[in-house]
């Protein structure tokens, strides 16, 4: 684990990476990354690398699952071994279960479920490499997946998160403001619709910062929608 920085905005107003406070990290979305899936994506979030597959609609196992009203979407995020400085342990832990189940909440609301009764869209999200934001990059992945598994949606899902070091909110966090910083707050939401799937907050923000800190997710969210956007246009074009 790398070393808390004495400061984490120097006079100018930069970054350790070097970006502004509201710039995100390079984004890069590949659409249709995997011959098997129904459906895939493979993202960069600075240096985060992770890739989405989706199945389905399709059958689904254990069969008590079903819902004869709509599809079941399940939702599993995975951080590979080798994707952290010191080798994580391969398998579900409470993080895992954690991130999953917040993941799924927040791409479920757009998926129109109703198309596909008694069956499951199974969306798989498998971090590489991992520089904070890994949720957040799993569902700009697991959104893309979706749409190009041809799944009927209200709107693409965007997420980012906003947080806060040395006083002062970041939009964005890579690792060492995200270990060491104040405040984290990661939002996914239809960027279109401007509805909030997700809202989670670990550290301290006062009112005011949650409002501005909100506003700047919001925006940061509505870019990374451009993005995904454009990368779809792109493959089916
Ligand atoms: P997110 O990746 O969505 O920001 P967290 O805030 O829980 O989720 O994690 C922040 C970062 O901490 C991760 O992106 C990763 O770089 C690192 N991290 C998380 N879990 C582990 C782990 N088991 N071992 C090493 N590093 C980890």
């Amino acid at each position: 684990m790398s070393d808390m920085p004495e400061k984490f905005i120097n006079e100018e107003g930069l970054r350790l990476d070097g970006r502004q406070v509201n710039e995100l990290r390079p984004l890069k979305i590949e659409v249709g990354v995997l011959k098997r899936a129904d459906g895939s994506c493979y993202l960069e979030l600075g240096q985060n690398k992770v890739v989405a597959a989706v199945y389905g609609p399709r059958e689904i196992h254990p069969r008590h699952l079903q819902n004869a009203m709509e599809t079941v979407v399940r939702y599993r995020y995975n951080m590979a071994s080798f994707s952290v400085d010191e080798r994580k342990r391969p398998g579900p832990d409470r993080r895992g279960v954690e991130v999953s189940k917040v993941s799924r909440e927040a791409i479920g609301p757009v998926v129109l479920k109703e198309y596909y009764p008694r069956s499951s869209i199974d969306i798989f999200v498998e971090v590489l490499q991992a520089d904070a934001g890994t949720r957040t990059a799993g569902i700009n992945a697991a959104s893309v997946a979706l749409a190009d598994a041809g799944i009927p949606m209200k709107g693409l899902v965007s997420s980012c998160a906003v947080g806060k070091v040395d006083d002062t909110l970041v939009l964005d966090l890579m690792k060492e403001e995200d270990n060491y910083g104040q405040a984290d707050m990661p939002i996914a939401m239809v960027a279109k619709e401007d509805k909030i799937t997700l809202l989670q907050m670990d550290g301290h923000l006062t009112n005011d910062e949650f409002k501005k800190g909100l506003e700047m997710a919001i925006s940061g969210c509505k870019k990374i929608y451009e993005v995904q956007k454009k990368a779809l246009i792109d493959a089916y074009s």
